[in-house]
């Protein structure tokens, strides 16, 4: 069924439902959704049949695109048992319009999967991602479990468990205080050890304001700065040896941008406001990093997912991304690629004291610098038809330049702006 569409609803959304809400079986220092679990005191955190089958229908309904996402996250969504995910695929076959492609993602700590899960990730051909942290010793500093103790290689298992069946997987990796000094090692290690051809790079951020100091983050949060040599390093092992070959979504981002194309990930967009989190009881919140109860946006068991999505608070949600950039930002010569990351981590003051600019952001300065010029000539190259990779001879055969293209400092903001 086609559903008449609120004018201002945008043709495709991404909903995040969380089918146990914040109720993992790991105790990860760092995750910042198992404190939700407060929101809902007294709950078993288990999505019923109800709340399955209206997500399932409105999230189908409510888009215009040809290939509409389904995307579980938690929490851990691996502990609702693969009969509740067996019972949704039937209910996607179901409301499924002819024509329409569904694509499945799930995003998991791993250490649950088993063979039958895989056996059953493959034949519903679900791109699972899977969240590690690098090598042994820098996974286990914080994804640990209930009682402390490592998770490394049970993750391992789960993956292997994945490879086996040869299900699509792609590598969630938090950088944060204990890896953030070892990009090459996380990096060789998730490309070469973990086969893995798409890698996210998520920072941890963990602001905790105190009254002396209202700027304050954890101890395990990244360092701004380090997060910049973390993707800067990154970055120059992957043009040397793996463009095309591995994406790794911050570039992926960065080379959209350069090319004048759509931001391809919100953090990096104008504005926001497309992608929704979905909890247990089918509650619906502004975003994943929002979910309290100021950015609570109403429940599809009684209003639609797309009426939420494309509601004047949502909207606004959105806009405000753009609306409250401090001038900083808008004199930045790196904006069009930046839009001052995501408003979560906008808790410092700009060098003349304005308020709200973005914790990394002498990191995303320095990367976006560093990697201008090959961006440059990546985009130059897809817009003349060319592969990106051909940037690896191209610089390659210009040892010369190569320097000078890898490690410029500088970015013409008129060169390439949108
Ligand atoms: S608040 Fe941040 S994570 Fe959420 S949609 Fe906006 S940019 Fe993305
Ligand atoms: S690099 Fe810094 S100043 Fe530039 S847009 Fe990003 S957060 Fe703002």
């Amino acid at each position: 069924m086609l559903l008449p569409r609120p004018p201002s609803a945008p043709p495709s959304f991404h909903v995040m439902a969380k089918p146990t809400g914040a109720v993992c079986n790991l105790d990860c220092q760092y995750c910042f959704y198992l404190s939700r679990k407060s929101l809902y005191p007294g709950s078993r955190f288990r999505m019923g049949e109800d709340v399955l089958e209206a997500y399932v229908r409105q999230v189908i309904e409510g888009q215009s695109t040809p290939v509409v996402t389904i995307a579980w996250q938690g929490g851990e969504p691996t502990l609702m048992g693969l009969a509740f995910f067996r019972r949704a695929m039937a209910l996607v076959e179901r409301y499924r319009r002819p024509g329409q492609r569904i694509e499945h993602t799930i995003q998991t700590n791993g250490t649950l999967l088993t063979d039958e899960w895989a056996a059953f990730l493959a034949a519903q051909d679900v791109l699972v991602g899977i969240s590690l942290d690098g090598p042994r010793a820098l996974h286990d500093a914080y994804r640990v479990d209930k009682r402390g103790g490592p998770t490394f290689d049970k993750v391992i298992r789960g993956l292997d468990h994945l490879r086996r069946h040869s299900v699509r997987y792609n590598i969630l990796c938090t950088v944060h205080a204990a890896n953030v000094a070892h990009p090459s090692d996380v990096y060789r290690f998730l490309r070469d050890d973990c086969s893995a051809s798409f890698i996210q790079f998520i920072p941890i951020v963990e602001h905790l304001p105190t009254p002396e100091d209202p700027e304050a983050t954890s101890d395990r949060s990244v360092d701004p700065s380090q997060w910049g040599c973390f993707l800067v390093e990154v970055f120059d092992e992957w043009l040397a040896h793996d463009v095309g070959s591995v994406f790794v979504q911050t570039f992926e981002a960065a080379l959209a941008s350069w090319m004048g194309l759509p931001a391809s990930l919100c953090v990096f967009a104008e504005t926001c406001g497309n992608a929704v989190a979905l909890e247990h009881n089918g509650d619906v919140y502004s975003c994943d990093h929002f979910v309290t109860p100021e950015h609570l946006l109403g429940n599809i068991r009684t209003t639609h997912l797309v009426e939420l999505v494309a509601s004047e608070r949502q909207r606004r949600f959105g806009q405000a991304k753009r609306d409250t950039l401090p001038r900083y930002c808008l004199d930045c010569d790196v904006l069009f690629a930046c839009w001052g990351e995501c408003p979560k981590n906008r808790f410092v003051s700009t060098p003349d004291g304005e308020g709200g600019l973005n914790y990394l952001c002498e990191g995303y300065k320095a990367f976006f610098h560093h990697v201008d010029a090959p961006m440059r000539l990546m985009a130059g190259l897809l817009h003349s038809g060319r592969p990106a990779a051909e940037v690896t001879t191209a610089l390659a055969k210009a040892p010369r330049n190569a320097r000078r293209l890898r490690g410029v400092g500088h970015t013409d903001r008129a060169g390439h702006g949108r």
